[in-house]
């Protein structure tokens, strides 16, 4: 495998089915974490891009929700074979500029696919329903209809399963869709919306905006805007949520995560302390269900401790496109700099650093942005460690003595996001799933996410608006309903009536 280039590439917004080329007043450098090197650069929308983009969706709404259901579906299906043909080019390309390493780039583009997948069975999965005779000859029947133009807000730690959440169901449902991806690894938007339009997606139906927070808070107020889905740390999240429907759009905005993993004396600690590292350190934590709370009860911790600090020792760091590399470096400089500040002041705070990420170096990758995988013991809930989302490869360990202090402590969160449990004990188990507050539970299951056909996500501060993403969520979160009464004319109704139905 050949080492990613670092010649930059100029980035555009993709509007109307094409390359934008207006220029930019503000451009913005996109990094390959392993390296530094700047390997695109992207433009940054200004309010006017934003509504050219939102204007190229509206005048193309009308058309597409006319397009048939076949027609759309059949497109769909076209989506889907070349994201597979072109998995490894869209996981090379997240790699290069998110960081993760290759099998799991290619792990986010599979469960992205899968939502394609379950789009191309709109035409099921939007039928209506239908109640004939509810009154003498009159019918009702429901159906569900697009919004019109719809947005996307996306982060940096799924910088093409995030996007695939969203619009592959919105679309094919009939709406139209702007997405404003991360500006810290936005290369992959566009080429997920080059494969569309070579699927045969309508100009207009797709477009992509390069910005930050200017472009967010344009869509967030644009009148034209009809629905906003949205994931990142949950301060944007509150403010994309408060924004949005004061505006009055439709609006979910799923937000940052604090996950918890109990283990329980009875657990299997090899199979534990296997999981715990693989949710902790992949994708070097940056994932929303990554495990960052190891809550150890009883005597768990003394067993997993061990267990953990010797498969720690085993793991490779390096860049995510060289097949030894089992975990890659962190997404910018800064989130390093913020990571390790975080290590200091958790010492600092008197939890025990067991292994200290801090120290690693990768020979011949002087400037990328590595934190190794790190383990705090003894960690309590008053330290920042515990409170905050770190968004690294940092593990805690919290030691509790009994199976309520452990649900109290997770209940206690202000995330709610996933969780997991880990035991032999299928009682523990039924009566965890059923008191926990979290959107998403495990049971010896790490990282909890649901199938396409299911919907994801949390509570809490992990979740503002009513609706989870994909699944039949989604598809009700995409459309509106519409309820029919109606009859057939018939002699016999005729002849004025005030009354209100009695039936
Ligand atoms: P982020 O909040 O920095 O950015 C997310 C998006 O919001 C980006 O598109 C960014 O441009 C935009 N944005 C940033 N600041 C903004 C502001 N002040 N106003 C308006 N828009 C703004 O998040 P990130 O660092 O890219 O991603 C990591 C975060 O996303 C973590 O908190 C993680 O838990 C969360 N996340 C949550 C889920 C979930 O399902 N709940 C999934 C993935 C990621």
């Amino acid at each position: 495998m050949t080492a990613p280039s670092t010649q930059a590439t100029a980035l555009h917004h993709w509007i109307g089915g094409a390359s934008d080329a207006t220029p930019s007043e503000r451009t913005l450098d996109v990094h390959d974490p392993a390296t530094g090197d700047v390997v695109a650069v992207a433009p940054m929308a200004s309010a006017a891009d934003v509504d050219r983009a939102v204007a190229s969706a509206t005048a193309a709404a009308k058309g597409w929700r006319d397009t048939s259901l076949t027609k759309r579906a059949t497109i769909m299906f076209a989506f889907r074979e070349l994201l597979h043909a072109n998995r490894n080019e869209l996981a090379a390309i997240v790699t290069r500029e998110h960081g993760k390493v290759t099998a799991d780039a290619l792990g986010e583009v599979a469960r992205g696919i899968e939502v394609v997948e379950f789009a191309c069975g709109m035409p099921h999965l939007i039928k209506g329903e239908y109640s004939e005779n509810v009154s003498g000859g009159v019918d009702v029947w429901s159906i569900r209809q697009p919004l019109g133009v719809v947005a996307g807000i996306t982060p940096f730690n799924f910088p093409a399963m995030v996007p695939l959440w969203m619009f592959p169901i919105a679309i094919a449902a009939g709406n139209t869709f702007v997405l404003k991806p991360s500006e810290k690894d936005p290369s992959a938007a566009v080429f997920l919306a080059e494969l569309f339009a070579q699927a045969g997606l309508p100009d207009g139906v797709f477009n992509v905006v390069h910005g930050d927070a200017v472009a967010v808070n344009r869509l967030l107020e644009h009148p034209d805007v009809k629905a906003v889905s949205s994931v990142s740390s949950t301060p944007v999240a509150r403010h994309v949520y408060e924004t949005g429907t004061r505006n009055g759009k439709r609006v979910q905005a799923l937000g940052g995560a604090k996950n918890h993993m109990v283990v329980l004396p009875d657990a299997d600690m090899e199979l534990a302390a296997d999981a715990a590292i693989g949710a902790a350190f992949g994708s070097a934590g940056q994932r929303c269900m990554a495990i960052s709370v190891l809550v150890a009860v009883g005597d768990a911790g003394d067993r997993l401790r061990p267990l953990l600090e010797e498969r720690m020792a085993k793991l490779t760091t390096g860049p995510g496109h060289a097949p030894t590399s089992e975990m890659g470096p962190v997404v910018t400089r800064e989130s390093r700099d913020k990571i390790h500040a975080y290590l200091a002041q958790g010492a600092a705070d008197g939890a025990e650093l067991v292994v200290d990420g801090r120290t690693l170096a990768v020979a011949g990758h002087d400037d990328g942005y590595w934190v190794g995988p790190t383990l705090f013991d003894n960690v309590s809930t008053d330290m920042s460690i515990y409170t905050d989302e770190i968004f690294g490869p940092v593990l805690d360990i919290v030691r509790v003595d009994t199976w309520d202090d452990a649900m109290q402590l997770v209940n206690d969160s202000e995330y709610a996001n996933g969780v997991a449990l880990f035991t032999n004990d299928g009682g523990a188990a039924r009566r965890f799933q059923y008191e926990v507050e979290v959107g998403m539970v495990g049971l010896n299951v790490p990282i909890p996410v649901p199938m396409a056909y299911y919907s994801f996500g949390g509570w809490k501060a992990s979740l503002f608006g009513d609706s989870h993403m994909h699944g039949m969520e989604g598809v009700r979160f995409f459309t509106r309903a519409k309820a029919i009464t109606g009859r057939w004319p018939d002699p016999s109704h005729r002849g004025v009536d005030l009354g209100f139905p009695t039936n």
